[in-house]
């Protein structure tokens, strides 16, 4: 008798913040819980082919990919279009051609899994009679925002997004205004709210929630959204940690940056990134080089040219110095800090930075991608949110799970100034961050327990691939009725 396989067919939304964990995912499925995987990918056809996550080498026989191809949606958006918003349109304009996609699949899969910008495909997936999923690629603290946003009465609304009051969500900490989502602070985009608070909805009506978490890293909020007297009426669909999922190191990582911290001494240097596309101002990317200089520390820092609301388009015509310092980065900024310093233009291997014995302490965004890579490396943050969820991950990190450290002065509130940066940064490295690194280490060890065989997140996908194998076998008794 032939054995059955489940298929999982999984939806990825455009940003390397939601195809690294949707991979990820895709992976572990394939190669740890027997499942057959197409990741449908919206994206444009160039990122795919020059991306390594994508090469062959990284991903395992059972897994396929099938680019989608990205609508030009410029009619429909104007310049007060949020990402967010932007990434809807995206993924509704792309529903025609996932639905032909799969009604041209020889066997059909078992059970689709979306991202969050991908809810209205949990249609397509009844329509084709396949199990379906929700994969949110962030924290069950977010999840629990989110479902909780669309309960929110008129009263509650206006006290959080008008009179800043707290944000009381059942059985969570209030998250502050000024960690709050982007949609409570963006006026300009109508459809925003409106958009968000679909997706909000439209969460529990899956058949299961998986969320790239572990059970010990957030227990009261997992308990919230089971519990039915706190969030558990309006989760519905059972909840899967299944984290943390990250991309591991790649095989190869020689590189200049690679080969300058072979150098340093352990846990000497601080790594700054602000994830795919968070970009500072000019004057914030000023305040940054010289903190990062007043504060002595070594540093690897992954600089993009700055973007202020009013800023002229030449002023992308970046030119250097004498010393080959970019013009958006203090005059000799190079040649001073040559000696403890290296900037990597645009992207850096950063699993792979991360992941390296000389590397003590990460100034970050708090994307969450990059926040689980720093916690299985047990590396301790600077929290500097930009935008997104980043504000009330940071505020995780900071107070419940003693990792991180913060400037008192909010990134959304004005700019850093150049002595604070240099003050955490010195803390973060130094003996005051000896607190952290532990917290950062005994998390570490937490994320690998959850992943291993037996762990929570490994048992939650095996519960995950046993609905899938019953949902095979009742299609394919159907199948042998007909
Ligand atoms: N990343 C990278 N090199 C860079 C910047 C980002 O490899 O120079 C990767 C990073 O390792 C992470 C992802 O891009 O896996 C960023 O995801 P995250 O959720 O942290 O932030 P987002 O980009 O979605 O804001």
């Amino acid at each position: 008798m032939q054995t059955l396989k489940p298929h999982a067919a999984l939806l990825a939304s455009p940003g390397m913040g939601h195809l690294i964990p949707v991979m990820e995912l895709g992976k572990c499925l394939a190669v740890h819980h027997g499942f057959d995987v197409t990741v449908f990918v919206v994206a444009p056809a160039s990122s795919i082919e020059e991306s390594p996550i994508f090469s062959s080498a990284s991903a395992p026989n059972q897994l396929e990919l099938v680019l989608l191809p990205l609508i030009d949606i410029s009619g429909l958006v104007d310049s007060t279009t949020s990402i967010v918003t932007q990434l809807v349109i995206m993924m509704r304009e792309a529903l025609p051609s996932l639905r032909a996609a799969i009604s041209a699949m020889r066997a059909r899969p078992t059970a689709l899994v979306v991202d969050l910008f991908g809810t209205e495909a949990l249609a397509v997936a009844e329509e084709f009679d396949m199990l379906k999923y929700v994969f949110i690629t962030s924290t069950a603290r977010f999840l629990a925002a989110t479902i909780h946003l669309p309960t929110m009465d008129v009263k509650a609304q206006h006290e959080h997004r008008i009179l800043k009051k707290p944000w009381e969500i059942p059985g969570l900490e209030p998250v502050r205004f000024e960690d709050t989502f982007d949609l409570f602070v963006n006026q300009t985009d109508k459809s925003l709210y409106a958009e968000y608070t679909r997706i909000g909805r439209e969460i529990p009506t899956a058949d299961g929630i998986l969320v790239n978490t572990w059970q010990d890293l957030e227990p009261s909020t997992l308990h919230a959204l089971e519990d039915g007297k706190l969030l558990g009426r309006v989760t519905k669909a059972p909840v899967y940690t299944v984290g943390p999922l990250v991309r591991p190191v790649g095989p190869n990582s020689e590189s200049e940056v690679m080969n300058w911290l072979d150098m340093q001494p352990v846990e000497s240097v601080i790594y700054v990134s602000f994830g795919s596309g968070g970009t500072l101002s000019a004057e914030q990317t000023t305040e940054l080089a010289w903190g990062l200089e007043l504060s002595q520390q070594r540093f690897v820092w992954v600089v993009r040219p700055p973007m202020d609301g009013d800023a002229s388009a030449n002023f992308f015509n970046v030119s250097n110095s004498q010393d080959g310092t970019p013009n958006y980065l203090p005059e000799g900024f190079y040649t001073r800090t040559s000696d403890r310093g290296v900037v990597v233009p645009m992207w850096a291997p950063q699993t792979e930075i991360l992941a390296h014995k000389s590397v003590g302490g990460f100034v970050s965004h708090c994307g969450w991608n990059s926040t689980l890579e720093s916690i299985v490396n047990g590396v301790p943050m600077v929290a500097w949110p930009l935008y997104a969820e980043q504000g009330m991950n940071a505020a995780m990190l900071v107070e419940k799970l003693g990792m991180a450290v913060r400037s008192r002065t909010r990134p959304a509130g004005g700019v850093i100034g150049r002595e604070e940066i240099a003050d955490v940064a010195r803390n973060i490295m130094g003996p005051k961050g000896n607190g952290m690194r532990t917290r950062a280490k005994e998390l570490q060890r937490g994320a690998t327990a959850a992943i291993c065989k037996g762990g929570s997140s490994h048992n939650s996908l095996t519960q995950v691939a046993k609905e899938c194998e019953i949902k095979l076998h009742s299609l394919s008794a159907k199948a042998l009725g007909a």
